[in-house]
């Protein structure tokens, strides 16, 4: 196992997004460096960085030199291509390890390491090519299935990549949009909302689990997402076993997000994994105002070795994502909510459906709601 870092040694990070960007404030604030290895010129990573990187991940000689310049290399988003670690594997120690990223990129990996670990999924059937989604689709309603997900195996985030499919008359119009590419066809889970427990396992094995939070998607993009999330404790409990079963499994060192449905009749009483980010997530960002030590901070003191840091929350909170031109609004978001913490990702560009910022209101525990919130 390798040395843990020292303050003043730098932290590599691969991918230049908002994740990035929190990564490395909460580098600096643990008094080490951040260098940002990104292929956008305007990564908003990059505004944070020493020294950033502008280049592709598949250029191997540059990303040779960049991690000869770091202590541990970490990444923000899943889809590094696994050679490109690989390289830098040989040279620095590397956080997630490998073995979890390529489990993230690839739907039917996922799923493999889901039931290697013995845990809850949805039902699905493996789509080679377009001529086999027809009796895949057949089989999943043999089943009691009637309504299903065209999961593209690699490349799907914020909803991308996927089709749902109501009925045998999507199915023609669904094979022309895999074209040539594999899938997964899988039942739609009937949820009663979306959860996701963040956890981080420190490299001694230590894991702390953040409580579950509720989200809510919009478009199939996280538009909110809110602590206490209403799962029962039978199930928060469930949902931290799981997330510890699959960071085991993987010997993962860092901060992971386990996407789960809740589901039930009137109340929830089981649930079901959607999909693994081995990476900080969207859904954690409200750690950072209600808990000491937020996603960020554990993940990197994870990677760089160094003592985890509590999960536990001092407030209730609700973190809203602000998607394209709702970022414009910031000067009345703030001004709605004095106590209202705001961030912006400092992109140049609105695009819709870009996440620009977010901002997170409390409820401190043990005291009644404000009235602004
Ligand atoms: P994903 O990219 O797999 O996280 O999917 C994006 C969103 O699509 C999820 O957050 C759900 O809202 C919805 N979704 C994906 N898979 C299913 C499923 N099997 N059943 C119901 N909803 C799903």
């Amino acid at each position: 196992m390798s040395e843990r870092l020292a303050p003043g040694a730098t932290v590599g990070i691969l991918g230049g997004g908002q994740l990035g960007r929190m990564l490395a404030m909460a580098a600096a604030k643990l008094g080490l460096r951040a260098r940002v290895f990104a292929p956008e010129a305007d990564s908003p990573a990059f505004q944070v960085s020493e020294k950033p990187v502008c280049a592709p991940f598949e250029d191997i000689a540059a990303l040779r030199r960049f991690a000869e310049q770091c202590g541990v290399i970490t990444y923000e988003f899943e889809n590094v291509p696994a050679h490109s670690l690989a390289v830098i594997e040989e040279l620095r120690p590397v956080f997630p390890p490998r073995r979890a990223l390529v489990s993230a990129q690839d739907r039917l990996a996922e799923r493999r390491l889901l039931q290697a670990c013995r845990l809850p999924h949805a039902d699905f059937e493996f789509v080679a090519e377009a001529a086999a989604l027809e009796p895949a689709f057949t089989a999943l309603r043999g089943r009691g299935h009637a309504t299903a997900y065209l999961k593209k195996l690699r490349h799907g985030y914020d909803g991308k990549g996927q089709l749902r499919l109501e009925g045998s008359q999507d199915i023609a119009a669904a094979q022309d949009w895999l074209g040539r590419e594999a899938a997964i066809l899988e039942a739609a889970v009937p949820f009663l909302f979306e959860s996701s427990v963040i956890a981080a396992r420190a490299r001694d094995g230590d894991i702390v689990c953040y409580e579950p939070a509720r989200n809510t998607h919009t478009h199939g993009i996280l538009s909110e997402s809110r602590v206490p999330s209403g799962l029962p404790e039978r199930l928060i409990a469930d949902a931290f076993a799981m997330t510890r079963a699959i960071m085991e499994r993987l010997d993962y060192v860092g901060v992971i997000g386990v996407e789960m449905f809740a589901i039930g009749g009137d109340k929830p009483d089981s649930l079901v994994i959607n999909e693994i980010a081995p990476r900080v997530h969207n859904s954690g960002h409200w750690t950072l105002e209600a808990c000491t030590v937020s996603q960020f901070e554990n993940h990197i003191r994870a990677v760089a070795g160094w003592p985890l840091g509590s999960a536990e929350r001092h407030a209730d909170a609700r973190m809203v994502n602000l998607i394209g031109e709702e970022a414009d609004a910031w000067a009345d978001i703030l001004a709605q909510a004095p106590h209202r913490s705001l961030h912006l990702y400092g992109k140049a560009e609105t695009r819709p459906g870009r996440k620009m910022g977010h901002y997170c209101d409390l409820t401190p525990l043990n005291r009644a709601p404000s009235a602004e919130s």
